[in-house]
């Protein structure tokens, strides 16, 4: 052979330019890696779709042609570092000539781009070609340390891939829907819920290696994956959520339920993992979503579309220019100075705040929340909390199937914690236990009570939250979005001011034991 391949277990895209033509010069490797396994504590169900995504990604190349090296932890293990790995693999080929797709992880880019594999070793770095805005474009829309809002890049992506336009305007006149959009989800709308998709991919082979090597993971185990495994069933996935889901994803996009049939995924696409590994790409995720809405009678509505629309061309496309412009930095930032530890809850679901009860079991249980979960229940607890970030970031960068440090860490520590000090976000998405309510059933079945702010019973975001906002007033009393909080604190008796503070400095002092 002439040139070794590598490709990454994020990286399980077939319709990569690579893949146009067979050459039995080429030898392509994926490998299951223990550093990949344990730079963090893993959910296992995460470690298993990607073990079997690789797996299989590895079978549809062999039967397309090319040649591949598949390594289990059984082989891989016996090198001591990627690098070491690699440059045996040459020797064992004889090839002067080694390619790898650019890695979306900062880290990995490092150790790629310094890879010392001698000189009688060629080195080429290539495009993924998974996203939809250009390498190369990514500095003029993002600067380090700069905040860009996303409407504003939203739109230019809009405009640059024309996608909802109407010549240089948007469809229907509005960029945004999100006033339509938004509800809290009706007990008449429980009955029309889809039965997700989900697969029953076998998985016990890798979580038997897994355990093997003593690779230390979280979550619920289960021989079986409900994740798509290859682009089949990733397709078959974004059909499900095209007819089933996409007529109401605006409208419920943000609703949570305790109580709803199929209340982990209700209309959500759950495509993430799909998306991420690259067995499908952006592109076709649009275009699938905009055929079922220009296909007549469809029943999908210009603001589902472009709620849809909104999170693949603008906020994912978002996130990872955010990331690339402040990496490596971004991993450290801490502006509201959190220093306060993850309680034990988080591995356990053992909390009597039920909507915290909830969104975690289903956390540990299929590896997925959806957005509101994760923003606005966890999120929001460990912002209001003051938890550090940097325990905050392990915990989403483990537990999720969809969670790669690109689009993990500006979503954690940039738009929930607000530890980038506003890059992302205008204000913090602090909340009470009021939005908690309104966007969901929760509270109805909580030991707390969401109405009460002071008392023994009271539920702990009220009382956080104000502790949270006078925490940090120095922060935020000027930013125009805020500051009418502090007039209604201001307003506030000073007794009232005192047992909320009082109630919020118990609630830190037993956070263990909330
Ligand atoms: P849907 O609700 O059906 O949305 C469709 C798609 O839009 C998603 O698959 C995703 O590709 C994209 N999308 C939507 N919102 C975002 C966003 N904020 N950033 C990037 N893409 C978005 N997403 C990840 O893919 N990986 C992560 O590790 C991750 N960590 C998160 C951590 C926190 C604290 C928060 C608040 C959000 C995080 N998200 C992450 C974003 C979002 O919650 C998930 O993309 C979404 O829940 C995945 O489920 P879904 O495929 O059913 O999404
Ligand atoms: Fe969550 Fe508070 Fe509602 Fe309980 S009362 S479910 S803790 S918001």
């Amino acid at each position: 052979a002439d040139t070794l391949r590598l490709i990454l277990g994020d990286q399980l895209n077939p319709k990569h330019s690579w893949f146009n033509r067979k050459d039995p010069r080429v030898v392509y490797v994926i490998a299951e890696l223990h550093e990949e396994a344990t730079y963090v504590r893993h959910h296992v169900q995460k470690l298993c779709a990607f073990f079997a995504a690789m797996a299989d990604f590895a079978a549809h190349l062999r039967e397309a042609g090319h040649r591949v090296e598949y390594l289990t932890l059984d082989e891989s293990c016996k090198h001591p570092s990627l690098e070491k790995l690699l440059k045996a693999l040459c020797k064992q080929y004889g090839v002067d000539r080694f390619e790898y797709q650019r890695p979306d992880e900062y880290r990995l880019l490092q150790v790629l781009r310094e890879l010392k594999m001698g000189s009688s070793i060629e080195v080429a770095e290539t495009d993924s070609e998974h996203f939809l805005l250009p390498w190369d474009e990514i500095p003029e829309q993002f600067s380090r340390g700069k905040h860009r809002t996303m409407e504003a890049f939203y739109r230019h992506m809009r405009r640059r891939f024309q996608i909802l336009m109407d010549g240089d305007e948007p469809s229907g006149g509005r960029w945004n829907f999100d006033a339509e959009n938004r509800n809290k989800l009706p007990p008449e709308q429980f009955a029309h819920i889809p039965e997700p998709l989900v697969f029953a991919n076998p998985v016990a082979d890798y979580l038997e290696r897994i355990e093997r090597h003593k690779i230390a993971t979280i979550g619920t185990p289960s021989d079986t994956s409900i994740w798509p495994h290859e682009r089949r069933q990733a397709l078959r996935l974004l059909r499900f959520f095209c007819q089933h889901c996409l007529a109401f994803f605006g409208q419920f996009q943000d609703s949570m339920s305790g109580k709803a049939p199929h209340a982990w995924s209700l209309y959500h696409s759950r495509i993430s993992f799909a998306l991420n590994s690259k067995m499908i790409s952006p592109g076709e995720v649009i275009d699938a979503a905009l055929a079922t809405y220009e296909a007549p009678d469809s029943g999908v509505e210009l603001a589902q579309i472009e709620g849809f629309v909104r999170q693949i061309l603008g906020w994912r496309e978002y996130v990872r220019g955010i990331y690339w412009a402040n990496m490596p930095g971004y991993a450290r930032a801490n502006s509201l100075g959190a220093r306060r530890a993850l309680p034990d809850y988080f591995w356990s679901a053992e909390t009597r705040m039920h909507c915290m009860a909830a969104a975690i079991r289903q956390s540990l249980d299929y590896a997925y929340a959806h957005h509101i979960q994760r923003l606005m229940v966890t999120g929001n607890f460990c912002l209001l909390a003051g938890i550090e970030p940097k325990q905050v970031d392990a915990w989403y960068l483990g537990i999720y199937i969809d969670a790669i440090e690109w689009v993990e860490l500006p979503n954690t520590r940039g738009m929930s914690q607000f530890a980038d000090g506003g890059i992302i976000a205008t204000k913090p998405y602090a909340a009470s236990g009021q939005y908690i309510d309104r966007m969901s059933d929760y509270c109805g079945d909580c030991h707390y009570q969401v109405k009460h702010r002071t008392e023994d019973d009271a539920c702990p975001f009220n009382s956080l939250y104000w502790d949270f906002m006078i925490r940090h007033r120095e922060n935020f009393e000027k930013n125009p979005r805020i500051g009418m909080i502090y007039r209604n604190w201001d307003k506030m008796e000073e007794d009232r001011q005192a047992d909320l503070l009082k109630r919020a400095q118990w609630c830190k002092r037993n956070l263990k034991k909330l």
